[in-house]
């Protein structure tokens, strides 16, 4: 019989992020010809509904309320709560993102059910459901079944593929009403960088620098070359740490973790701790001039030369094509 899923849209910026499509993508496994529902809260979010009709929810559960126009985990908690009492869904699926990390534990909790968090793939293996995740900093992955018959995950961005948009598609949308109350916290002012461009965690190209690249002026040749992919500019902790760049940028164990199509690893030496968050890009390049670095122990493609040569001419023959 078709479960009923939930997928939790995330919007960013006024924009809905990526992994709410890859998360429909998700719930369409599962759902085993069930229903997609897609609840998208907010201050103000009609405008989104159609969006995620046209990559394959069903229908559209919004929650509009002053409220909600910054995210807070008891506010997001509360209404996500209300809207799974009323539906009784037998999935619910979240993006791994800075978001979903901290409201995934405390719905588990509430709901007192499992939670397989951080999911790059899904497997029927004998008419179970199984979830694959990776460990040990990426350096293994485990199977995981949900014990219960609630099935709770929360996906890794960019490693799903979302279904392909089709702006014919038609399902319902409904709104409900949430009294958002009580709140231990309220956000007053989201104050964010100039600078930033392409979302690092869902990026489809990463040109990341480390502290080969020996300056702030040196991740510039890096911003070009990820100008011209489309792509967004990463970096290693040594590069934080030397002042080279924001912190907001690091790659790592203790940093984001990405997964994009393309990883371009400009003077980074590959510690194990910047492995954790990008060994599992499709392809890497790695280029250093250290033959020996570990960072080619990883890439696909290796280059061994001067980030400050090899960088401008990649970009110079990407402008191209
Ligand atoms: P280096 O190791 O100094 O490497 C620089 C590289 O640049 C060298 O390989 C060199 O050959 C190359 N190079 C120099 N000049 C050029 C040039 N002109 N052209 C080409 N190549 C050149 N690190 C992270 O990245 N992310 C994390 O999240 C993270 N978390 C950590 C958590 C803990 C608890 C600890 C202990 C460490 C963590 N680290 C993390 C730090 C990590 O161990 C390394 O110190 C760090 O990744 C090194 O950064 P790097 O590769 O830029 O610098």
């Amino acid at each position: 019989m078709g479960k009923k899923v939930f997928v939790l849209a995330e919007l960013r910026e006024g924009v809905l992020r990526n992994v709410s499509f890859e998360a429909i993508a998700a719930g369409k496994q599962l759902a085993d010809g069930g229903e997609i529902i897609a609840l998208l809260m907010g201050e103000s979010v009609q405008s989104y509904t159609q969006e995620l009709i046209a990559y394959g929810a069903d229908r559209v559960i919004t929650i509009e309320s002053d409220q909600l126009k910054h995210y807070t985990s008891d506010g997001y908690s509360q209404c996500l709560l209300t809207a799974i009492e009323k539906e009784q869904p037998d999935v619910l699926i979240m993006g791994h993102t800075a978001l979903g990390k901290d409201l995934s534990p405390k719905i588990a909790n509430r709901l007192n059910v499992g939670l397989i968090s951080d999911i790059t793939a899904i497997e029927n293996i004998d008419n179970q459901w199984t979830f694959i995740r990776p460990i040990y900093s990426g350096k293994a992955f485990e199977r995981k079944k949900m014990v219960g018959d609630f099935i709770f995950v929360t996906i890794r961005p960019n490693n799903i593929e979302a279904i392909e948009k089709d702006d014919t598609r038609t399902g319902a949308v409904a709104a409900i009403d949430v009294e958002v109350k009580d709140l231990a916290m309220t956000i007053k002012e989201v104050i964010r960088k100039a600078s930033e461009g392409v979302d690092l965690a869902e990026a489809k190209v990463v040109v990341a620098g480390g502290r080969g690249v020996k300056s702030a002026d040196g991740f510039k040749p890096l911003q070009e070359l990820a100008d011209v992919l489309g792509g967004a500019v990463g970096a290693s902790r040594g590069a934080c740490d030397a002042d080279y760049c924001d912190y907001s940028l690091q790659i790592g164990q203790t940093g984001k973790v990405v997964t994009p199509d393309l990883y371009i690893a400009c003077g980074i030496s590959g510690a194990i701790q910047h492995l954790a968050g990008m060994s599992n890009s499709k392809v890497i390049v790695a280029i250093n001039k250290d033959p020996e670095a570990n960072i080619f122990q990883v890439a696909d493609y290796g280059i061994v030369g001067d980030l400050f040569e090899v960088v401008p001419l990649l970009t110079e023959e990407f402008r191209k094509i």
